[in-house]
């Protein structure tokens, strides 16, 4: 039994990636470790982010954990808001602000391809390693479905017709950035037998 501490706050998340895990490996959410900690996010990329939350994590508990960052890239806009989807519409930022601002600044732009990126950083015995995983799909004009969080409800993936708003968990984590990068972890986990 591999036991790890995931690095985060965020509910929707734990859900996610627990209901992607396998028996063997243990996910104890901050909340389920009895950790009150606010984890920052100060960098300018993904990768940095996901380093600082596992590396916090560590440094003040020890323990073998994991963090991620997650980023929504539009074309249209550059690449934004990627590694500031959270605090897109600013300080006082909430998952309807930063959509609205989102399709606000993509004002009926035709491009709308965009995807999501998760970057995952796993701390165990004192080494570091990264997972990556990215889902490819376009953005809607208006929301559509409130199953999900973030920007779930603007976001389709390529090979459906729905968005990930308006899909079940199940049906998500059939294309999701997040799933795709937490199958790398676990599949490193299958092959990693310790520091000895
Ligand atoms: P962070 O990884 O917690 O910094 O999240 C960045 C932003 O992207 C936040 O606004 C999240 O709500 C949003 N986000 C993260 N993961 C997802 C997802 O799987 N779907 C939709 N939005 C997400």
């Amino acid at each position: 039994m591999i036991e790890l501490i995931f690095a985060t706050n965020n509910q929707n998340k734990v859900t996610e990636v627990k209901s992607l895990m396998e028996k063997h490996i243990q996910v104890k959410s901050l909340q389920e470790a009895g950790i009150d900690i606010d984890i920052p996010e100060p960098h300018q990329t993904l990768k940095e982010n996901a380093i600082e939350k596992s590396t916090v994590i560590h440094r003040l508990f020890s323990k073998n954990c994991f963090s991620e960052d997650t980023g929504l890239e539009v074309d249209a806009l550059n690449g934004e808001p990627g590694v500031r989807s959270a605090r897109y519409a600013g300080d006082e930022a909430n998952n309807e602000k930063n959509i609205q601002k989102l399709l606000n600044n993509l004002n009926g732009n035709s491009n709308r391809n965009a995807r999501f990126r998760t970057v995952i950083s796993l701390i165990i015995d004192d080494a570091h390693f990264l997972f990556e995983g990215i889902c490819e799909g376009t953005l809607t004009n208006e929301t559509k479905g409130n199953k999900g969080f973030g920007y779930d409800s603007i976001f389709i993936p390529n090979g459906d017709i729905k968005t990930f708003g308006e899909m079940d968990l199940e049906e998500k984590n059939k294309y999701s950035h997040r799933k795709k990068a937490i199958f790398k972890l676990i599949e490193f986990l299958n092959n990693y037998h310790g520091k000895n």
